[in-house]
């Protein structure tokens, strides 16, 4: 079991479509199952903060976010193909048919060697983490080890993972094709049982039913997948509608069908927990059919863009009452982060508000909340995970901005020779902008805590704030919070007032986000949609637990995932 932790400082979530919600001088407190069980909206002192059953909370550990930080919700991606990272970015001018041809059935082959496999899904579930994917919907390949490894590999890592076999009987190649739908079927099989068997109770990973698309699949195997499906009450995942050549396939190849999305439903595949990807093509029937099954959509902007695919109408989809999230569809997307998925989001239903009316756009917000909240209802885990919510888990992404430097008022004096004496005063030191200051700071925050009257929890161990305790970026550390609880006049002593002194590089991180200090936070948020990227993940936290620092991967869940 982890311990209990108290996040504190600024949070932004959408917990509803369109309503962003910021929350400055917030605590939020995660017991050691990694549940949110209280939130202090209005924490504006160290003591409002531990006011919450002081003595349950003694030994908890509190980070808090600094000015320019702020905790997110961490990211669902509601479908991604893990076996095809390597390819994220090559796609050239091919579309969807030719695309599979020539990337994609290649790729997904070489999979069937281990020790490729390991490398590729360890450094996309990596790469994701890196972009706060909290929790992903995977398509893997046909091949049940490697499927299996994926499995193993998202639970060792921590991340949230739907992993799915890849079915497909008919119109694939001769070297990647399942014999028969028994075969298939059996292999899909195979691969459930692994992820039910190494976490049973689904905490982390949970098997998903994956007929490729209709085309690849023959009406005897997506009946049996419908059966497996409605059996182990599974959730499924596939793609429909994204192309036009591919929808007058499905016409030709199910004649007897009166669209697509109908082909799934004869054969039992549209529940409540079917995850149907595209949906740009859609007839009106489909879409009455989606939304009488329930039937959630996985938004794939980036995707659509690159292959040519089509704009889908995502406002009047949601304006219907369907539940739709947001996919990166690596490598039909080329990128691997749901932040890059909200922003494209936000263009194409600009691009489709051209045809259809200013209507038709999304906000930063409701793409913000497609990438979160929205996603997780789409993988039924919208009660767990998605907004900041008393009885959710911790599932988080602490968010770091970059400042711009002040520009110093007066200019600078005559250069001085640097003094080769290194036993100068610390006044001297917290004048200068470099690295010595950096460490002064660091050494004077250390202390500081027990004069905030944290230590009034007792043994309460206090952390300043994720980079300081890593030692990662000192140089951004506890100074800028301190600055932040000045400003809003809850400092209790003198000392922290000398503590709170600007330096000239705090909050300055490697970051294309610059933050110039005059920003409101929801243009810092909208900065931060527009121009971020994995640069400003500072750490992810998944059920409770820390499973990723810039700078490498911790490796926190305790559970054998090589048996
Ligand atoms: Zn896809």
């Amino acid at each position: 079991m982890g311990r209990r932790t108290i996040f504190t400082g600024t949070f932004v979530h959408t917990p509803t479509s369109n309503d962003l919600q910021i929350l400055e001088n917030a605590a939020v407190f995660v017991d050691e199952n990694g549940k949110i069980v209280h939130i202090d909206e209005n924490a504006t002192s160290n003591t409002a903060r531990l006011r919450h059953d002081l003595a349950d909370w003694s030994g908890a550990e509190l980070i808090y976010s600094h000015e320019n930080e702020f905790f997110f919700p961490g990211f669902v991606d509601t479908h991604i193909h893990a076996s095809q990272y390597p390819n994220a970015g090559i796609f050239g001018k091919s579309t969807l048919l030719d695309w599979l041809t020539t990337y994609t059935f290649p790729m997904e082959a070489a999979l069937a060697d281990k020790t490729r496999a390991r490398d590729v899904y360890g450094r996309c579930i990596a790469r994701t983490l890196a972009n706060g994917t909290t929790t992903a919907a995977y398509y893997a390949t046909r091949n049940v080890e490697t499927t299996n490894l994926l499995a193993d590999l998202c639970l060792k890592a921590g991340q949230r993972a739907f992993v799915g076999r890849m079915c497909m009987d008919q119109n694939s190649p001769k070297w990647y094709v399942d014999e028969t739908p028994e075969a298939s079927i059996a292999a899909a099989e195979e691969s459930i049982a692994h992820c039910l068997k190494v976490d049973p109770e689904r905490r982390l990973i949970c098997p998903i039913i994956t007929p490729r698309f209709a085309p690849t699949c023959s009406a005897k195997l997506l009946k049996g997948l419908g059966d497996l499906a409605e059996r182990g009450k599974l959730p499924v995942q596939t793609h429909v509608c994204e192309n036009e050549a591919e929808v007058k396939w499905v016409q030709e190849l199910f004649p007897e069908s009166t669209s697509y999305t109908g082909v799934y439903n004869t054969a039992g595949l549209l529940t409540e927990r079917t995850i149907l990807a595209h949906a740009i093509h859609l007839k009106k029937e489909e879409i009455q059919l989606i939304k009488e099954k329930n039937v959630k959509i996985s938004h794939c902007p980036v995707s659509n863009l690159a292959l040519t695919s089509g704009c889908a109408k995502v406002k009047a989809l949601m304006q219907e009452g369907i539940k739709v999230g947001l996919g990166t569809d690596m490598s039909g997307g080329y990128s691997p982060s749901i932040l890059e998925s909200v922003r494209q989001a936000t263009l194409v239903s600009n691009v489709v508000a051209l045809t259809d009316g200013p209507g038709a756009k999304l906000s930063m917000a409701e793409a913000l909340y497609l990438g979160t909240q929205g996603g997780a209802e789409v993988v039924g885990l919208g009660h767990k995970i998605g907004s900041f919510e008393v009885g959710k888990e911790w599932d988080a992404v602490l968010v770091t901005l970059g400042k711009v430097p002040e520009i110093p008022v007066e200019p600078e004096p005559e250069p001085v020779p640097e003094p080769m004496d290194t036993d100068e005063s610390s006044e001297s030191k917290e004048t200068e902008n470099g690295v010595l200051a950096e460490i002064e700071v660091n050494s004077i925050d250390e202390k500081k805590p027990a004069a905030n009257g944290v230590n009034g929890s007792k043994d309460a161990t206090v952390t300043n704030g994720v980079k300081a305790t890593n030692g990662i970026n000192g140089a951004k550390g506890p100074n800028a919070s301190n600055g932040t609880k000045t400003a809003t006049g809850t400092t209790d002593t003198g000392a922290e007032e000398e503590d709170a002194k600007p330096k000239i590089d705090d909050g300055i991180i490697d970051s294309a986000v610059d933050i110039f200090g005059w920003e409101n936070w929801e243009e810092k948020v909208a900065k931060w949609v527009y121009n971020g990227d994995d640069r400003n993940t500072t750490a992810v936290w998944i059920a409770g637990r820390e499973v990723y620092r810039q700078g490498g991967i911790l490796v926190t869940w305790p559970i054998d995932a090589t048996a």
